[in-house]
């Protein structure tokens, strides 16, 4: 029987766990041809498996997406394979926050490298793909992970706080452009979300400031999120959703 997004395909960078997981398997359950990009190759392989077992198309291509021209081979590899990206799910990313004056320049760096050089790696690599599929079959979706760190204050944040108000500005200009092409940029922008992002923060006061929200609210899952992706892309070609913000119901 028809499903929603039968024809379409759809890239999804930062795939092998949380919330680009979800949106992997969920995009693929609504018919959509999936490739998941992530650097941790079994992971993606499990992914794959669990996807065609469900009756859905998956393949799995490991990249790191600091690495420019690696992204260029991801894009040429999804072109031959798959005849080209009409959606690409920009969602690679990572959280370290620690007080400012501890110095952590190595945590800033990866922190840029990753929600700010690595989206553009992506965006560079796939707009190509975009632009043309979206003159080919009418539509094309370029949704980027935010995070409510682009709006909201959250002391000792301001690195990752600061990379993230960089995906919501650069979403809103880049729609203007691409719209115009039937190319529709929209930007997710969660509260918490159980995921490994909070597994990877060093900072010891960072971590009991997260592990204590637990006590006060039920933390969103990876699939809330994969269901907005999914409703942004079957969306009717007229309809842009420029930004999601979603907050776990407890989160102030
Ligand atoms: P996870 O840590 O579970 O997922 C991060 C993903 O990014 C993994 O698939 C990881 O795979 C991938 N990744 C990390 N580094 C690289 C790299 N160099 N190259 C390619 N892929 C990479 O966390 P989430 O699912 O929570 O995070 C997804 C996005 O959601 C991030 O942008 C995050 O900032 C954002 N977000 C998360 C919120 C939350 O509370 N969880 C709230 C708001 C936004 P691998 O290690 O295999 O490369």
């Amino acid at each position: 029987s028809a499903k929603p997004l039968d024809g379409r395909v759809a890239v999804i960078v930062g795939a092998s766990s949380g919330i680009g997981e979800a949106a992997a398997e969920h995009l693929a359950w609504l018919g959509a041809k999936v490739a998941v990009v992530a650097r941790r190759e079994g992971r993606l392989e499990d992914l794959v498996t669990r996807i065609e077992k469900n009756g859905g198309s998956a393949m799995g291509i490991a990249a790191d997406v600091t690495h420019a021209d690696r992204l260029r081979e991801v894009a040429d590899t999804v072109e031959e394979e798959l005849g080209g990206a009409d959606l690409l799910f920009n969602n690679a990313g990572v959280m370290l926050p620690a007080p400012i004056e501890e110095l952590r320049t190595d945590q800033w760096q990866h922190q840029i490298d990753l929600n700010i050089t690595g989206l553009m790696n992506a965006i560079g690599a796939f707009v190509p793909q975009l632009v043309r599929t979206a003159a080919e079959r009418g539509v094309a979706d370029l949704v980027n992970t935010a995070s409510i760190a682009a709006h909201n204050i959250f002391p000792n944040f301001a690195v990752y706080c600061g990379t993230k108000a960089y995906v919501t500005q650069l979403s809103r200009n880049l729609r203007t452009e691409l719209g115009a092409k039937q190319v529709r940029v929209s930007a997710i922008s969660p509260g918490t979300v159980g995921t490994e992002l909070q597994s990877h923060v060093t900072d010891d006061g960072a971590r009991e400031w997260l592990d204590s929200s637990k006590q006060t609210m039920e933390w969103l899952t990876p699939q809330d999120i994969a269901q907005i992706v999914g409703f942004i892309a079957t969306l009717p070609p007229r309809a842009n959703l420029q930004e999601v913000i979603v907050m776990p119901t407890g989160q102030p």
